[in-house]
């Protein structure tokens, strides 16, 4: 997968506004080539996130997709997976893999999942078909692609 354009600048931002609580949200991108490309991160707030934890309100996070779609309105996006941050150092936990493969089920193409660190590291795992699946990231250089 490639992280693309402003994404991990964009998951920065928005995790350090919502410390120290957590907050996440949908990404979008799009398949090229076998290859996945995260371009944006979109938040979806929880206005009951805590410290520990943030969950994805469906109505929200349908609204955020639908608009934002509509705002960047460029043919190849659509949602690839979700994001959140934790304001301790602790990677993905147990539940969040689980939540991640669970949903993996409902799409054809495999799903990501970018934790967002506090020493700005992004934790990022993958899931397909209800499995977890091995991921490999490469960083492409945001003035080119933005
Ligand atoms: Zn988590």
């Amino acid at each position: 997968m490639w992280l693309a354009g402003p994404v991990a600048t964009e998951i920065a931002g928005l995790a350090s506004a919502a410390r120290p609580r957590e907050t996440g949200g949908l990404l979008v991108g799009w398949w090229d080539d076998g290859a996945l490309v995260v371009r944006h991160a979109l938040e979806v707030p929880d206005q009951r996130a805590t410290r520990f934890s943030w969950t994805r309100r469906p109505r929200v996070a349908k609204r955020v997709l639908q608009t934002a779609l509509a705002d960047l309105d460029h043919p190849l996006l659509g949602y690839i997976g979700d994001w959140h941050s934790h304001p301790e150092v602790c990677g993905a936990s147990g539940r969040d893999i689980w939540s991640l493969a669970a949903t993996s089920e409902q799409y054809a193409y495999p799903l990501l999942l970018i934790v967002h660190l506090p020493d700005e590291t992004l934790d990022i795992s993958a899931a397909h078909g209800g499995r977890a699946c091995s991921v490999s990231v490469s960083r492409q250089d945001p003035r080119i692609h933005s």
